[in-house]
């Protein structure tokens, strides 16, 4: 299966060399170097995967992650100089799947790109049965979740977290187990990445979402997805 990947970076050289790169691994690359263009290419090109540099001229990587994401859960990898944590983990709260620090190694960049296009694949083809937890409704089979019968749309890397969670209910999953079943990383752990898509999940999915039920943190051990909550109202009155 080949997919398309649009890359959106503004320096030159960066963007031929992942291009290439790309190409290479038998993508169907398209290439904007600036956020306007980006989107424009996304609206008529309908990539599968986008590569994202947050730094832009014009309009900011951000602004581009924000627009894309109000119609589209594709996945979105971004790119980020090595010493901006900051934006890693605005990139990240404004709904990136995963991030590469440049200066990158190109095998990672691939790795990260093909581990997010797994999660594309997995949430449409999740198998089992729909799973209920007091008016929160998961269909792994149709990508769909639902609370009291409303559709909430998630991206595909936040479906495949909530189902791995579903299927674990009530169970203490570690940060670094929630990496690697979800993101496959398995040779480092970046807790940022599992902490953003939580903070995500549970601004769609909880009915108070700075004082979660339905997604418990247990200091030092990870996250919880409850089985039922007690005395748990959603949505709220
Ligand atoms: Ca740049």
């Amino acid at each position: 299966m080949t997919h398309r990947l649009l890359l959106i970076e503004d320096e030159d050289h960066i963007r031929t060399m992942l291009r290439l790169l790309f190409e290479d691994e038998g993508f169907i690359v398209d290439e904007a170097p600036t956020g306007e263009e980006g989107i424009q290419s996304f609206e008529t090109n309908h990539p599968d995967v986008v590569i994202l540099d947050l730094r832009l001229p014009g309009m900011r990587g951000f602004d581009v992650l924000r627009a894309v994401r109000r119609t589209n859960e594709n996945p979105i990898v971004i790119l980020s100089a090595q010493t901006d944590s900051h934006d890693i983990v605005a990139g990240l709260e404004a709904g990136a799947d995963d991030y590469v620090t440049k200066p990158f190694v190109a095998r990672e960049l691939i790795a990260r790109v093909r581990t997010a296009l797994r999660h594309s694949h997995a949430a449409a083809s999740e198998e089992g049965a729909t799973m209920t937890f007091e008016g929160l409704e998961v269909r792994p089979s149709e990508g769909l979740v639902s609370s009291d019968g409303v559709e909430i749309r998630l991206t595909r890397t936040e479906f495949q977290l909530l189902c791995f969670f579903a299927r674990n209910a009530g169970q203490v999953l570690s940060r670094d187990q929630l990496l690697e079943s979800v993101w496959g990383y398995d040779y480092f752990g970046d807790s940022r990445i599992v902490d953003a898509h939580i903070r995500r999940l549970r601004a769609k999915i909880e009915a108070d979402p700075k004082n979660p039920i339905r997604i418990v943190t247990l200091r030092g051990l990870g996250y919880r997805f409850e089985r039922s909550a007690e005395g748990l109202v959603f949505p709220p009155a």
